[in-house]
């Protein structure tokens, strides 16, 4: 069995839902198959503008940006069916639309907005979009249903966040593959996160649908995971940045991994994970060309340098004291408050008498800079704004060569391992630099 994951620019059109309807027949000719999809791109940006304006009493501003998104789901219904939906479909449609925006108007009214309620407004667009592939793929070819990926994956706290809970959803799943007669029926399974064994809801981060199908996949036991996007495969560089960029034909898990972490956005961080010990081989491939080169994801060592990536949105915190030499429970102290926080920490870089420390834009709240001030007396803090992270991927190149190309370095790490080299300077520029860089290395 075979887990078809589509992203949003995949489902963005009737005709892209078409092509991918098209690429689940095909495949099923081989094969069971299940399917994995996102809402339509732009509409999760556009739902969480709107939560925005819901909370903050902007009724006539978010009314009209919630009618867009209606309207464009209900053409591309009705254009799948040539005008002619049937009352079912159309229903249920307008089912989850009626209850969004009671939701919304509570927010609004209440000018609070919880992430149980965020979970389910960002959720019911997910729902829409299953509801339009199945309808496509039941339409000319083949019985299809959508279900909910809340009804097969159980999540549990661990540690500082919400995960999955492998043992809970591994049952859920037997017991749902169970009744199902996966020849005579192709589901479709939407983006999402049910919570705990009490059923509160926890959404997953943005971009989670591709972790969603490497779960099912590991679950299923599926022979593979092919994850549908725009792009061919996984390339040396963000191909909207670097304008040649190398596809490779097969990556390991372990290089792939670092990629996403890196904040190439054609994986989310979290997907090698479920299926790397499994050893079931992740496929990427390109919706808009079917037929183009992918990229094999599996186990496969390979020597040389495989991507560089840049992400923009980092801040760099410094702690600084003399008194730091030979004593004990510096980095242990800040890097507390960080976990009471929840906020994840990126690199690290450490000398006698200070320690840097790099994190997300988004992280760098009031409320972190309060609770720092609480352990204040440490150390005096310096804070560094609009820093760029370069990552060199799996690299066994000669730094010196690298370096030289690299004005304005605030820090670096390297791992002892040796395999990657991440680089923070300022942002000015950094679109240039990696296209410099990527030229050095890669098109000698
Ligand atoms: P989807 O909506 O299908 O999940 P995403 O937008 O999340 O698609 O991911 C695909 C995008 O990832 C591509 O359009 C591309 O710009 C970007 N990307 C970033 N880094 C890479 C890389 N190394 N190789 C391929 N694509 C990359
Ligand atoms: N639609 C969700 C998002 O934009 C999930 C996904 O695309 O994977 O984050
Ligand atoms: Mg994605």
């Amino acid at each position: 069995m075979k887990i078809l994951k589509f992203g949003g620019t995949s489902v963005w059109s009737k005709e892209m839902i078409e092509k991918t309807a098209k690429i689940v027949v095909d495949a099923k000719k081989e094969d069971s198959i299940i399917v994995v999809v996102s809402a339509m791109s732009g509409i999760t940006n556009t739902l969480i503008e709107i939560c925005e304006l819901a909370k903050n009493w902007k009724q006539e501003t978010f009314f009209p940006l919630l009618e867009s998104i209606k309207e464009k789901h209900i053409q591309v219904a009705q254009a799948l069916c040539n005008n002619n939906c049937d009352i079912f479909f159309t229903n249920e449609i307008n089912k989850y639309i009626i209850q969004l925006e009671d939701i919304l108007k509570w927010v609004s009214l209440l000018k609070q907005l919880s992430d149980k309620w965020k979970a389910k407004i960002l959720y019911f667009w997910e729902i829409l979009s299953s509801l339009l592939v199945s309808l496509a793929i039941s339409q000319a070819w083949y019985p299809s249903k959508n279900y909910f990926s809340r009804d097969l994956l159980i999540c549990s706290w661990k540690f500082i966040d919400w995960d999955c809970n492998y043992k809970s959803s591994e049952e859920k799943i037997t017991d749902f593959l169970k009744n199902k007669d996966l020849e005579k029926e192709i589901p479709v399974i939407t983006w999402f996160w049910w919570g705990d064994e009490e059923g509160n809801i926890y959404l997953f981060d943005r971009g989670g649908s591709d972790y969603v199908a490497t779960l099912l996949g590991r679950f299923w036991q599926a022979s593979s995971i092919e994850i549908w996007t725009d792009v061919d495969g996984i390339m040396s560089a963000d191909p909207r940045i670097v304008e040649t960029p190398i596809l490779w034909e097969e990556l390991d898990y372990s290089i792939c991994a670092e990629f996403a972490i890196a904040g190439a956005k054609v994986l989310h961080p979290k997907t090698i994970s479920p299926v790397q010990r499994k050893e079931i081989a992740i496929v990427i491939k390109n919706t808009f060309n079917p037929k183009a080169p992918w990229t094999k994801i599996c186990s496969n060592k390979s020597e040389w340098i495989k991507g560089i990536h840049i992400d923009d949105n980092q801040v760099i915190l410094s702690f600084i004291d003399p008194a730091m030499i030979g004593s004990i429970g510096y980095i242990s102290e800040v890097v507390k408050v960080f976990s009471s926080l929840k906020i994840s920490l990126d690199a690290i870089a450490t000398t006698e008498t200070s320690f840097s420390l790099s994190l997300r834009k988004k992280d760098y709240t009031e409320k972190l800079l309060e609770e720092l001030e609480k352990i204040k007396e440490f150390f005096h803090l310096e804070v560094l704004e609009n820093i760029t992270k370069i990552s060199l991927i799996w690299t066994h190149i000669n730094e010196y060569d690298i370096l030289r190309d690299v004005w304005e370095i605030v820090m670096m790490s390297k791992w002892a391992y040796g395999k990657s080299l991440t680089l923070f300077v300022k942002t000015n520029d950094s679109k240039r630099l990696i296209q410099t860089l990527h030229k050095k290395i890669f098109q000698k």
